[in-house]
C-alpha cells in the first residue's frame, strides 16, 4: 500500500525541505519507490536534486491550476526509484488561483490519486504557511511528519498546526494521522537543544522519532551541489541519521 506523507510546519527554516529531500533519497536507497512532491514555491526540493528551476517547463503549478496531466510533469532524479514533481516560483500564484476552482482543497489529492499507486511513498514538501497549498497537502496525505528545530520557541506555532490538522480531519480527510515528530538541527553542546528535546518528548510522547537530526554542515552544503546527503557525502553524520530516520518510517508500518 502506498503511503502519502506531508512534511509540514508553517515555520520556515525548521528542516522541512532537508527532511523531504534526504528522507526521500534514503527511502529510495532502501528499495522503496518514491514520488517527492515539491509544494513550496521556493522550489528548494527541486533545486536540491540539481534541477535548474529556470529551465523547468511544466511544474506542479500546471498540474494544479492548468490541468496538465501529472504523468508528463514528473521527473526522474539521479537516484534510482526516486521521482520528483517539481515546483517553480510560479506556484506562488496557485494559492490565489486555486481559490476559484471547484473543490479547491482536494485538487492535489485528486491529481495524486491518478499516480500514487505506482509508489511506496509519496512525500510532500510543504510551504511555510497554513494556506491552501498546505491544506491541499494535508487533504491528500495519510499522515503528517512534523520537523521541529531544536531552538528557542520550538513549540511556538505548533498548536496552530495541530488545529489545522484537526480541522482537515473533521472536514476533508478523517483518516489523516500524525506520522511523527522529528527533531532537527540538534546541537549537543547547548543546554537549549537538550531542553527542547525534553519538552517536545513530553508533549508528543511516543510520536517523537528516536532518530534526532544533529546540526551537520554537510547537510547544509549538499543542496548547492544538487545532491541528497547520501550522494554528496555518504559517510557523513547527516547521511547516517537520515538513513536511520528512513528505517524508522518503514518500521512504523
Ligand atoms: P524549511 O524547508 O523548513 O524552510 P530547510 O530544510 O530549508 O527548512 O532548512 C533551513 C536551512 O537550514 C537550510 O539552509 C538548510 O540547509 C539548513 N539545515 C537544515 N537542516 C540542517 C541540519 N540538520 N544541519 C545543518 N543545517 C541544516
Ligand atoms: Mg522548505
Amino acid at each position: 500500500m502506498v503511503k502519502v506523507i506531508a512534511i509540514a510546519n508553517q515555520k520556515g527554516g525548521v528542516g522541512k525541505t532537508t527532511t523531504s529531500v534526504n528522507l526521500s533519497a534514503c527511502l529510495a536507497d532502501l528499495g522503496k519507490k518514491i514520488l517527492l512532491v515539491d509544494l513550496d514555491p521556493q522550489g528548494n526540493s527541486t533545486s536540491g536534486f540539481g534541477f535548474d528551476k529556470t529551465k523547468i517547463k511544466q511544474s506542479v503549478y500546471d498540474v494544479l491550476v492548468n490541468d496538465v496531466p501529472i504523468e508528463g510533469v514528473i521527473l526522474q532524479t539521479k537516484i534510482e526509484n526516486l521521482m520528483l514533481l517539481p515546483a517553480t516560483i510560479q506556484l506562488a500564484g496557485a494559492e490565489i488561483e486555486l481559490v476559484s476552482i471547484m473543490s479547491r482543497e482536494t485538487k492535489l489529492k485528486r491529481v495524486l490519486d491518478k499516480v500514487k499507486y505506482s509508489y511506496d511513498y509519496v512525500i510532500i514538501d510543504c510551504p511555510p504557511s497554513l494556506g491552501l497549498l498546505t491544506i491541499n497537502s494535508l487533504t491528500a496525505a495519510n499522515s503528517v511528519l512534523v520537523p521541529i528545530q531544536c531552538e528557542f520557541y520550538a513549540l511556538e506555532g505548533l498548536s496552530q498546526l495541530m488545529n489545522t490538522i484537526t480541522l482537515v480531519q473533521k472536514n476533508l480527510n478523517p483518516a489523516l494521522s500524525l506520522e511523527g515528530v522529528v527533531l532537527t538541527m540538534f546541537d549537543a553542546r547547548t543546554n537549549l537543544s537538550i531542553q527542547v528535546v525534553d519538552e517536545v518528548k513530553n508533549h508528543f510522547r511516543h510520536k517523537v522519532y528516536q532518530t534526532i537530526i544533529p546540526r551537520n554542515v554537510r547537510l547544509s552544503e549538499a543542496p548547492s551541489h544538487g545532491q541528497p546527503i547520501t550522494r554528496y557525502d555518504p559517510k557523513s553524520k547527516g547521511a547516517e541519521v537520515y538513513t536511520d530516520l528512513a528505517k524508522e518510517v518503514i518500521d512504523d508500518e
